[in-house]
């Protein structure tokens, strides 16, 4: 079970993130020259290749934010997250 004090709340997500519709996909970046983003919790880089240190998958917001796979699982019952199917 994870606590309000777990090192990657930062106290600002819940007022971006809270009950937000989140879907699974393949990372991608917005737009071309962009190379990365990075989870909002944890800072897991992102990246459209698979590669040491990075997910090439996770959930994102329609404002693409990303959330990796672990932080999703850490943290949906908290966020009230709902999942596109
Ligand atoms: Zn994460």
């Amino acid at each position: 079970m994870i606590d309000k004090h777990d090192w990657r709340l930062t106290g600002h997500q819940a007022n971006y993130l809270h009950g937000e519709l989140l879907r699974y996909a393949p990372y991608r970046p917005p737009r071309p020259g962009w190379t990365h983003d990075r989870c909002e919790f944890c800072w897991t880089r992102f990246a459209p290749q698979k590669r040491e240190g990075c997910a090439s998958e996770g959930f994102h917001t329609e404002d693409h934010r990303w959330i990796c796979e672990c932080c999703y699982e850490d943290f949906k019952v908290i966020f009230d997250w709902r999942l596109e199917g």
